[in-house]
């Protein structure tokens, strides 16, 4: 959702597109204020054909606080001659990204970070998002969990075995690695981004008193997670007043 007061036309002829850029141009600039990167590394996605074969990604080893909207590469997963290129994408993200826009057309937006919390968290014995508070609550049965880290994959298969790991949720939680999130829009994985990295920064925390926790009952919780359905609009108001402190700060990702 764009901010009305904001002109985010840009040089691309397709306006559709264009702000999709804009869009994920922003959560590559928020990311990198939320301390979710990792160096020059990472990637975020966004499905522009109906049926996910042709997709935007960030350039190889571009920080995202410098990533612009125009910098964004519009690639094809059938295409064989894509990595190749000068200007070629890191080949294990247009791998995995490809791959899974490719098999899920639904998963238009795909997020991929290493966030202190949530990778802490996927390194326990035991990564369950217990349920302690609202926040982690939100995820209740709601976050499939990969059990099965095989070090940096750039396969067409490690992206089928994502696939079938995250199933029919829109949340992973990577074991030994960090944390994945699809939506039907840039606003709605990054809110599932943040909350997911909240409720993890809630959970280490807890963890890190040394005391027992208190979870709630799988009623309750339950209960807490669908209660967040009713909130699911506010990811857009969000996202917007987001990207409104961004165009404040320095509006230069959405050029
Ligand atoms: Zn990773």
């Amino acid at each position: 959702m764009s901010h009305p007061a904001r002109q985010e036309s840009g040089p691309e002829l397709d306006p559709i597109v264009w702000q999709l850029q804009v869009d994920l141009a922003a959560a590559f600039r928020l990311a990198a204020q939320m301390n979710w990167h990792e160096s020059v590394g990472n990637h975020f996605s966004v499905a522009v054909s109906a049926d996910g074969t042709k997709f935007l990604l960030n350039p190889r080893w571009r920080h995202f606080a410098l990533i612009r909207a125009s910098d964004l590469l519009l690639l094809d997963s059938n295409d064989p001659d894509t990595t190749p290129g000068p200007d070629a994408p890191d080949p294990s993200a247009w791998c995995i990204h490809g791959g899974l826009h490719a098999a899920l057309p639904t998963a238009r937006c795909v997020l991929h970070v290493h966030p202190p919390y949530a990778t802490a968290l996927a390194a326990l014995a035991d990564p369950e998002l217990k349920p302690i508070d609202q926040s982690t609550a939100r995820f209740f049965r709601r976050v499939a969990i990969d059990r099965d880290y095989g070090g940096i994959a750039d396969d067409r298969a490690e992206a089928a075995r994502l696939v079938r790991v995250l199933g029919s949720q829109r949340r992973m939680l990577m074991g030994n690695h960090g944390v994945l999130t699809v939506g039907n829009t840039v606003a709605e994985a990054f809110e599932d981004l943040y909350f997911l990295e909240r409720a993890a920064q809630t959970l280490m925390l807890a963890y890190a008193s040394g005391r027992p926790l208190h979870v709630l009952t799988d009623a309750l919780a339950e209960r807490t997670a669908q209660d967040w359905d009713e909130y699911s609009a506010a990811a857009f108001a969000h996202f917007a007043d987001l990207k409104e402190m961004l165009f404040r700060n320095d509006p230069s990702f959405a050029t």
